[in-house]
């Protein structure tokens, strides 16, 4: 292979290479889900928009309730009852309090609340039993997102805590970005979208690139699985160009006859990598054919995953402003795992019951790992492997 690059450099000029005028639009809250925002929200109301009491009991005015006790109970005078969604239509004076529920907006002149469990009460007096601070139990104006807090960054993805967020603050029209288009076409003699044949194997890429290509905000275009033949594989890119904002091609990404994708990325347009020390992964291509990225991929399904995780998913991250990639957790080593000097190594991992971080051996060629695995873990280039007992970063598969 020529023009091996690190993976960080190769992550380096994929990035150089990410669309930068990525159009938006509004879409309705309830098509929101799994969208990726493209403006910060920031809040253009104090929310709550009142003060609200945090507890089923009563109203007070603090300095009320000082030096009240079991002995010395405070006594105050029941005003009134403040129903739910409701203003209170009076004002606490000095001595008085006014029955409240969870969520209730404190009357003018109230500045705490004391729970029913505090009181003794009939209809007209309460006896209070534990003296509050102000803004005791009480929820502030404004405490939970206040005028100009941003309450959600462009680039975060929209889950049900984002609507939700986005429910309170009265946003049901959801900036975001349009989605990118990703096409995928893999490539292989042996590849079938059909029932196996002696020889043959079931197409895994195209399906799992397309899923993460999703999974990630951007749209797919799943070309299918094409043969290992010059014309049939630059026709499928010609076409997913027109198609997509890019393109990966999985398969026949080494320098052995049969691999043809970097010559043909080279014929339409510029390689500008191939080969990244990276393991699994080595034999990616990338390069640019009409102003659009395309990635060669191995075929290795594992590999392709690797590369598609820590490559692939970098560009995307630039494209739609998505945070960095960061570890979900932390575990132990249980055994030594070796490794080579040169390359950055990936190893899926399985955390143990007993909080021990376990590699999960990998019989070259085989899926079943990425089932098994809970994450992975990565050990860098300038390692050689890592004793049993390291504190290593596990990130998400
Ligand atoms: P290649 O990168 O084309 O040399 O393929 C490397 C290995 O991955 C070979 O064993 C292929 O049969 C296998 N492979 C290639 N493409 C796919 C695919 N789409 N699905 C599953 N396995 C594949
Ligand atoms: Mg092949």
């Amino acid at each position: 292979m020529l023009n091996v690059v690190t993976k960080d450099e190769a992550v380096e000029i994929v990035k150089s290479n990410s669309l930068t005028d990525l159009k938006t639009e509004k879409v309705n809250i309830d098509n929101a889900l799994f969208r990726i925002l493209a403006e910060d929200i920031v809040s253009v109301e104090d929310i709550p928009s009142f003060d609200r009491s945090t507890v089923d009991g009563f109203a007070v005015k603090a300095a009320d309730t000082f030096g009240a006790g079991n002995a010395i109970p405070a006594q105050l005078e029941i005003v009134g009852e403040i129903l739910m969604g409701e203003k209170a239509g009076f004002t606490l004076e000095n001595g008085q309090c006014a029955k409240i529920s969870t969520g209730g907006m404190l009357p003018k002149g109230a500045d705490a609340a004391v729970m029913v469990e505090h009181t003794d009460c009939d209809n007209s007096l309460c006896l209070v039993y534990k003296a509050v601070s102000p803004n005791e139990n009480v929820t502030k104006k404004g405490d939970d997102i206040s005028v100009g807090e941003t309450a959600l960054k462009k680039g975060t993805k929209i889950t049900s805590a984002e609507i939700g967020v986005l429910s309170a603050l009265g946003i049901y029209e959801v900036p975001v970005f349009k989605k990118p288009v990703i096409a995928v076409i893999s490539t292989g003699d042996e590849i079938t979208d059909g029932t196996p044949e002696d020889g043959q194997i079931r197409d895994v890429n195209t399906n799992l690139l397309s899923s993460a290509i999703t999974e990630y905000g951007c749209e797919v275009y799943k070309y299918g699985a094409v043969r290992d033949n010059k014309d049939e594989i630059k026709n499928a890119l010609v076409t997913c160009l027109e198609k997509a904002d890019a393109v990966i091609v999985s398969g026949g990404s080494s320098a052995g006859a049969r691999d043809m994708t970097v010559d043909i990325i080279d014929e339409l347009g510029t390689a500008y990598f191939h080969g990244i020390a990276m393991k699994p992964g080595k034999p990616t291509i990338f390069g640019t054919v009409l102003n659009k990225p395309v990635f060669g991929l191995p075929g290795h399904p594992l590999a392709a995953y690797f590369v598609f995780r820590l490559v692939v998913a970098e560009y995307i991250r630039k494209m739609l402003s998505l945070p960095a990639d960061k570890p979900i957790s932390h575990g132990v080593l249980k055994e030594n795992i070796p490794s080579n000097h040169g390359r950055e190594e990936y190893i899926c991992i399985k955390q143990t019951d007993n909080g021990e971080t376990v590699p999960v051996h990998t019989k070259s060629g085989i899926i079943s790992v990425l089932g098994e695995a809970d994450g992975f873990i990565k050990i860098t280039r300038n390692t050689e492997g890592l004793p049993k007992g390291t504190t290593v970063e596990i990130f998400e598969l």
